[in-house]
């Protein structure tokens, strides 16, 4: 049994079932067991890889992007380019590199941040940019709250999936909120708890679901937007959030523990696996109209082909051995392609 496990029966069987957001934030954040606290996820040695791991050609695209934004805005005086969530600080190394290439002037006259909120991330991530010796002196945040003011462009890659979601299961007698309780050997098991959620939250396949059928609801996502979203409006810039989930709210139980590249019972191993769930991107995108932003919704495999991935692989792989060649093929199916991560991930664009 994972420390983490124990602590937790201990909990529940003394104050009660938590909340499937509860149980997900003690998991990833607990100050001595979480997963965040205690583990190094990412990478091909860690747990599962991301993007910006799989290639470089991920952050200088991404760097691309962003750059053009703050162009189509009109080339704004002193912008800030901030990263949220950026594990190991690979993302922000090649989109530095991109910029001093691009534009050493944009390069020379923008703030580039990092928005971390694990202090141990961020000092994996002051290794990798130490490293990437590249004439920038990137600064650190803890919240989006404490950035620099300025026109703010923003990237996110995988950030969402990891805040904690709430789950609603239907029952004979109505939507109640799941929870993680003891069963009678004194395991952790879900179960349906009292509290109802407020109708506005269901989805519109709500009232057909059958009995057993599970909605999640993400309040703190939404809040991360709000945030975001407001200081779009106010000061300018533009977001880019990229994450593995779906484009229609809808039911479904998308909650996930993933550990050594492989899937994990979601009770299983609190602390040692990854828990995450997939992101509502509907949900999200009414939060940012809602503050008058404008969002565009694609795909991954859409939005780096549209800006060159083949193009850049070419480039890329020009008079390499036959061996970088093929690393490289592998890189862009990896990114691009339906079947792997092209279609699942989504990429939600967000300007005033
Ligand atoms: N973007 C990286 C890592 C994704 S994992 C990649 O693609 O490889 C999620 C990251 O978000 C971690 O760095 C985690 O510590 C950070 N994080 C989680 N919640 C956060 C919050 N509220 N504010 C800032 N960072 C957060």
């Amino acid at each position: 049994m994972t420390a983490l496990k124990d602590k937790l029966k201990r909990l529940i069987s003394a104050t009660g079932p938590i909340s499937v957001a509860d149980y997900m934030a003690q998991c990833l954040l607990d100050p001595e067991h979480g997963y965040y606290t205690t583990r190094e996820p990412f990478g091909s040695e860690g747990d599962f890889i991301t993007a910006p791991e799989v290639s470089q050609m991920f952050g200088e695209l991404v760097g691309v992007w962003l750059y053009t934004a703050w162009k189509e805005s009109g080339s704004p005086e002193k912008p800030v380019l901030a990263e949220i969530g950026p594990g190991r600080g690979t993302l922000m190394k090649d989109m530095l590199r991109t910029f001093a290439r691009l534009d050493p002037g944009f390069a020379a006259e923008t703030r580039f941040a990092l928005v971390e909120a694990s202090d141990r991330l961020k000092q994996v991530q002051q290794q990798t940019l130490a490293e990437g010796a590249t004439g920038a002196t990137p600064e650190w945040f803890a919240r989006i709250e404490d950035l620099p003011a300025g026109p703010l462009f923003i990237v996110g890659n995988e950030l969402f999936d990891a805040l904690p979601i709430r789950q609603f299961v239907k029952t004979a007698s109505g939507w109640r909120e799941r929870v993680v309780g003891l069963n009678d050997a004194g395991e952790l098991a879900f179960f349906a708890g009292y509290g109802a959620p407020d109708d506005t939250v269901l989805p519109p396949d709500a009232p057909v679901a059958p009995e057993g059928a599970i909605f999640e609801w993400a309040p703190a996502r939404e809040a991360l937007m709000e945030l975001i979203a407001e200081r779009l409006k106010q000061q300018g810039g533009a977001g880019l959030f990229i994450d593995y989930g779906f484009e229609r709210s809808a039911t479904g139980d998308t909650l996930q523990a993933v550990k050594r590249h492989a899937y994990d019972d979601v009770l299983a191993s609190p602390g040692e696996a990854d828990i995450t769930s997939h992101v509502d991107f509907d949900a999200l995108a009414r939060v940012a109209q809602g503050h008058g932003l404008t969002t565009r919704l694609t795909t991954q495999g859409d939005f780096l082909l549209g800006l060159g991935l083949l193009e850049r692989a070419g480039q890329l792989g020009a008079g390499k051995t036959a061996e970088a060649q093929e690393k490289i093929r592998d890189a862009v199916e990896r990114l691009a392609a339906p079947d792997q991560m092209g279609t699942l991930f989504k990429v939600l664009q967000l300007t005033p």
